[in-house]
């Protein structure tokens, strides 16, 4: 949800536009709403049908089914609304269906397309209304529009906040795959700069032709930044002022040795200096990667809760563009409060650290892995169907229940896990799939521990 603060003043100023519009005129659009919500959904769901990009979002019968509900739903609280009534709620809920289109990555021009419809076909319900004045219909006709534009807009707050996170975290697992040891490229990159600087100094010392001397553009160092860091790290500040530099140092350090040979000293000062400034924002950068890839847990090294809707939102591409499934198994430990009871801390995280090694070496190469936190994992399976991912399931919970856990010296325990499964169902929202995971793992718990639930 956003700040409490903007809440309040979005909710404020909605309150400040409806009362601008007379009562009786609001009652006569809501009652026509209250009567007409049902029918106005299935206008809605038809025109959208008709547009090829809706269709591939809307042809689902699971989206058929909810869709015209909540749409129903949401046209009522929009046009029930009172000037004493809570503004807040109506703004959290156009909060929320923002957040839900930005997951499913639905085009913002079809959500613009589905509120045209929407306004102009309350318009022409309105036209039936005679005991209204010409007058009183424009007026009526204006707080429509006006209360839909609204929603639209505060729907498109959360739609481009929830959808630049998603992009960055994107761009965090791209580069978290692709620049993956950090540490060593850390080294690697630091020795080049290095490397270009003692180079500079072994050619003043050896009175070479100081008009030939190396560019750092063009050393390891600058090669590597212009095609591989300045994209890993793109965005930021830090890249700005490293390339500044070593233009610097092109443009104006190294042509000063060849035309100053008198303040030679100075200038490798200066060539220093900004050397070492490089190092620093280098340095700056990767602190910063680190921190991302703390997205990886730094027990268990599986993929932190952070990936998640990254993973799940490409999967769920996946498995539609392919008319395929995949199944979400959510897993936890039971009475792992015991083992830290017994063992003490360490002895619970060396349980899960061989958890972890134990759902990895379980998994397939096409499966993930997340530790969503204590002893609480999510396993991805992809390409699977109901019999198959049940059958995973249970092979699973086998190799848990008959794993020796190490927890201290030679001591080994055993333990069990239950589990709640279920199957993606082309529902284009994955949220959905998570919280189904997520009560059959609850019922799993409910109904005695060291079970498998499907829902
Ligand atoms: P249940 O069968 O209902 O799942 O019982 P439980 O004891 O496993 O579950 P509960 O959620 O009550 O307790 C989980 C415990 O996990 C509580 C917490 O101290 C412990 N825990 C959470 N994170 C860590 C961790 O990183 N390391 C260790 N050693 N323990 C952790
Ligand atoms: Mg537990
Ligand atoms: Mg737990």
């Amino acid at each position: 949800m956003p700040e409490k603060a903007l809440v309040i003043e979005l909710a404020d100023s909605w309150r400040t536009s409806l009362a601008a519009y007379p009562s009786d005129l609001r009652l006569v659009v809501e009652r026509l709403v209250e009567d007409e919500k049902h029918a106005l959904a299935a206008y809605f769901y038809a025109r959208m049908m008709q547009d090829k990009a809706g269709r591939t979002f809307l042809s689902h019968e699971v989206v058929h089914n909810r869709l015209s509900a909540s749409m129903a739903r949401w046209l009522h609280e929009l046009f029930s609304i009172q000037e004493s009534s809570d503004f807040r709620a109506l703004v959290e809920l156009q909060h929320h269906v923002g957040q839900v289109h930005a997951r499913i990555d639905l085009p913002l021009h079809l959500v613009l397309m589905g509120a045209r419809y929407l306004k102009l076909r309350i318009s022409k319900l309105l036209e039936t209304q005679t005991a209204l004045g010409a007058a009183e219909r424009a007026i009526a006709l204006c707080y429509v529009h006006e209360t839909i534009d609204i929603a639209m807009e505060f729907m498109s707050r959360a739609y481009s906040v929830s959808y630049d996170r998603k992009s960055r975290s994107e761009e965090s697992y791209r580069v978290f795959a692709a620049v993956h040891n950090t540490a060593a490229e850390r080294g690697r990159q630091r020795a080049a700069l290095l490397d270009w600087e003692n180079q500079i100094m072994f050619e003043l010392a050896s009175r070479a032709d100081l008009s030939a001397l190396p560019r750092a553009n063009d050393s390891d160092f600058g090669l590597w930044f212009a095609h591989k860091g300045a994209y890993a790290f793109q965005g930021n500040r830090d890249i700005q002022i490293i390339q500044q530099t070593l233009d610097e140092l092109d443009n104006e350090v190294l042509p000063d040795f060849f035309n100053d040979n008198a303040n030679q000293l100075g200038t490798l000062r200066r060539l220093r200096t900004l050397v070492r400034l490089i190092q620093m924002n280098m340095d700056e950068l990767f602190d910063q990667r680190n921190e991302l890839e703390s997205g990886r847990d730094a027990l268990t090294h599986l993929l932190g809760r952070k990936y998640l809707p990254v993973i799940l939102g490409k999967e769920v591409a996946y498995a539609r563009n392919r008319g395929i499934s995949f199944a979400l198994l959510a897993i936890d430990l039971d009475y792992f409060k015991q083992v830290n009871d017994r063992f003490g801390h360490e002895g619970g995280d060396a349980v899960l650290r061989q958890m972890g090694e134990l759902l990895n070496g379980f998994c397939r190469a096409g499966d993930y892995v997340f530790r969503l936190g204590g002893e609480e994992f999510m396993v991805l399976l992809v390409d699977v169907t109901r019999d198959s991912a049940l059958r995973i399931a249970t092979a699973l919970q086998e190799l848990i229940r008959r794993e020796p856990f190490k927890v201290s010296g030679n001591e080994q325990i055993q333990l069990t896990a239950s589990m709640g499964l279920t199957l993606y169902d082309g529902h284009p929202d994955y949220a959905q799939s998570l919280s189904r995971a997520d009560r059959a793992l609850y019922q799993a718990k409910e109904l005695g521990r060291n079970r498998i639930e499907i829902l």
